[in-house]
């Protein structure tokens, strides 16, 4: 049987594995999935993580565990962001080779692509075409160092390392600190908030940046296929289709509908900065292995999410 060994199982992604499993995702295939978190094993030491896989003795492992933030923490804590996810990394799959696991699926991220690109769409094959936008270059490098030891295991030692490679993802369980958080768990927050006080609630930045979205239960379905029927090893892109790429605006607005605060109260605060402009991807290589696949309509994602936040208000990260 199969015996997948989840890293950073208690995060957004981790939660939204939890629940296809939970709810017998087709995917799964009878396999036994094993969710850790840090208090499990501080994946920064190589013994703690050691210590975890000859506990687990996986067959497979999603790899999720990340030092994660939005815009504003990227900015401000380049060291950690970069050296800690660079440790977790490294042992993460040093220790999954030790054991013999041969699929080990882990994630990096859109936003770890160059910052200027010559033409949109992004695909997989950009990664390394040019330096990360500033902003966040320490995690970006991490990312990108992840993807570079998947496939010198992969060439070395005959291993199936993936690296999968989301948008911006969204759904139950997020992070929603407002000054550390991404950008649609930060909204749901002031928006919490505003509708609370009676205030407007007010956007970041001009409102003017195109970002594609993925609900984590979309996103999970995709990874648990990409780990227990995919055999590929080439990076692969998981997002919805390009025309649905959405700005900062529209997201701000489906956020306030859902959560039925006014959109006339909806204001800019065009001191903080936005960002990269764009960074549309390409999900050609996916749909070329699932052109069925079914993705969640946006605002029914960001129902179930936002629903989700209010009900758990008092017990969400923040
Ligand atoms: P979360 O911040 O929600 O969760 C992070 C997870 O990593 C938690 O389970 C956390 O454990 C664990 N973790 C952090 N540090 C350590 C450590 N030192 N040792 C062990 N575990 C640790 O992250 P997401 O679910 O949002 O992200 C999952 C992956 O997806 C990450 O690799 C991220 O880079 C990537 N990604 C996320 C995007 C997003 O929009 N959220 C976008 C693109 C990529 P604990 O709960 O105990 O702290």
């Amino acid at each position: 049987m199969a015996v997948v060994l989840v890293t950073g199982g208690s995060g957004l992604v981790g939660k939204a594995i939890e629940w296809q499993v939970e709810h017998n995702h087709p995917s799964t295939n009878g396999a036994k999935f094993i969710f850790l978190s840090s208090k499990d094993a501080d994946l920064r030491n190589l013994e703690q993580t050691r210590t975890a896989f000859m506990k687990h003795k996986p067959t497979h492992v999603i790899h999720l565990a990340a030092r994660v933030g939005g815009l504003f923490k990227n900015m401000r804590s380049k060291v950690e962001m970069m050296t800690e996810n660079i440790m977790i990394n490294q042992n993460v799959l040093q220790c999954a080779h030790e054991c013999g696991v041969d699929r080990c699926v882990s994630m990096t991220s859109t936003c770890v692509f160059p910052d200027k690109i010559p033409k949109y769409p992004i695909t997989e094959d950009q990664l390394h075409d040019g330096p990360p936008h500033p902003s966040n270059e320490g995690y970006a490098y991490a990312k990108r160092m992840l993807e570079v030891l998947s496939r010198a295991y992969n060439e070395q030692y005959d291993r199936s390392y993936l690296t999968v490679i989301p948008t911006n993802v969204f759904g139950p369980h997020d992070n929603y600190s407002i000054e550390d958080g991404h950008v649609a768990p930060g909204l749901m927050h002031k928006c919490y908030l505003a509708k609370q006080r009676g205030e407007d609630l007010i956007i970041w930045g001009t409102g003017k940046p195109l970002r594609q979205f993925i609900f984590s239960r979309d996103l999970a379905d995709l990874v648990i296929w990409a780990t227990l029927t995919y055999t590929g090893k080439d990076s692969l892109m998981l997002c919805p289709d390009e025309n649905e790429e959405i700005t900062i605006s529209e997201l701000a607005k489906t956020v306030a509908e859902c959560m039925d605060f006014p959109l006339d109260r909806l204001k800019y605060d065009t001191s903080k900065a936005d960002g990269q402009e764009k960074k549309t991807v390409s999900n050609s290589r996916l749909r070329g292995l699932r052109p069925d696949f079914h993705f969640t309509p946006f605002k029914d994602a960001m129902k179930i999410s936002t629903d989700w936040f209010q009900e758990n208000y008092d017990k969400c990260r923040m």
